[in-house]
């Protein structure tokens, strides 16, 4: 039997470890589960129709989920290690057992996703397209884990962590990236919003090559402004995690890097869109955060990001590498 106390330690909403609770009780009523307890329906994945749908085809098994999984930055984390497992419940026990908290929420709120995805599509005939369902997962837990973070702190400078909207009439859009290393891709996401803060459009892009963290957010900058500048929304504040790329476009500098070249293109597509603006985000507590996580995670320390950061960055970065490390050292 597996740690259910694991279960309940990672960080991520109630509802979402409840989840987890029922596939590791057994009790997802998938159509094979459904059939084991005399209800009449097809076994077959209603997504794919390629394969019966049990826990483990719903999660890891079906076709449509890869992309999201990707998407979401958690391929690796999955996906190499599922020949070791013979049920969906003991994937979910190892990651919550293993893997640090944060971790372990980011999958059960993709785990979330996957399911919530399911249903919309059998009951409403609706369904979100795999990649756009891996970002949204992955933004979905970034913004509860801000909002816990706003919670537990007591300093103002936390309360910039919360998403503030753009001014009367205005759109205001972020911009991410990630990467998988094994497959060699970048992957740019961004989302806008409204003046209200709600959801307008959203839009992903792949690159197949290898970026550094900082090429990948100007990419996704450069991605978001030419899909936005199409559609005619008006003034548009876009939101940059990183700083670099907000400096970059201040500049006047010009170079032959990947970087330079990047930001010279959105220079240029800028032009004609004065309408457009471009800040960075102010949560950048979170974002040193996520790149420890990330370096982590990737077992992939790279100096040359830590080198750009400035002094402040630093700061932050080795205190959280610090309280990361120890905390990963507790759970072994
Ligand atoms: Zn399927």
């Amino acid at each position: 039997m597996g740690n259910w106390n694991s279960l309940w330690k990672i960080s991520a909403p109630a509802r979402v470890k409840h989840l987890l609770w029922r596939i590791c009780k057994d009790c997802l009523p998938t159509r094979v589960r459904l059939r084991q307890h005399h209800v009449p329906c097809a076994p077959n994945c209603p997504s794919c129709d390629n394969g019966y749908e049990d826990d483990w085809h719903v999660f890891f098994g079906c076709l449509e989920v890869i992309s999201s999984w990707r998407a979401a930055s958690l391929y690796d984390v999955i996906f190499h290690r599922l020949h070791s497992f013979q049920d969906a419940k003991s994937v979910i026990f190892y990651i919550c057992c293993k893997e640090d908290s944060n971790l372990a929420g980011r999958v059960a709120v993709m785990l979330e996703g996957l399911w919530k995805n399911r249903n919309d599509w059998v009951w409403n005939n609706e369904k979100e397209e795999a990649t756009k369902l891996g970002w949204l997962a992955l933004h979905k837990w970034q913004d509860w884990f801000s909002a816990q973070h706003i919670r537990h702190s007591e300093g103002n400078e936390e309360n910039l962590l919360q998403w503030q909207p753009p001014s009367s009439g205005s759109f205001k859009c972020n911009v991410d990236a990630g990467f998988n290393r094994q497959l060699g891709t970048t992957n740019c996401g961004w989302c806008l919003r409204d003046d209200h803060g709600d959801f307008v459009i959203a839009g992903t892009a792949w690159d197949g090559g290898t970026l550094s963290i900082i090429e990948a957010e100007a990419l996704a900058l450069k991605e978001a402004i030419h899909g936005i500048s199409t559609l005619h929304f008006g003034h548009v504040l876009f939101e940059s995690d990183f700083q670099m790329v907000v400096q970059g476009l201040r500049s006047t500098a010009s170079g032959h890097s990947e970087f330079n070249c990047i930001i010279s293109s959105i220079k240029l597509l800028l032009l004609d869109l004065p309408h457009f603006e471009v800040k960075s985000t102010p949560k950048r507590h979170m974002l040193y955060t996520f790149l420890v996580q990330y370096l982590l995670d990737s077992h992939n320390v790279r100096q040359d990001i830590y080198d750009m950061l400035e002094v402040e960055g630093r700061k932050i970065f080795d205190s959280s590498a610090i309280k990361l490390m120890k905390y990963k050292d507790n759970e072994e």
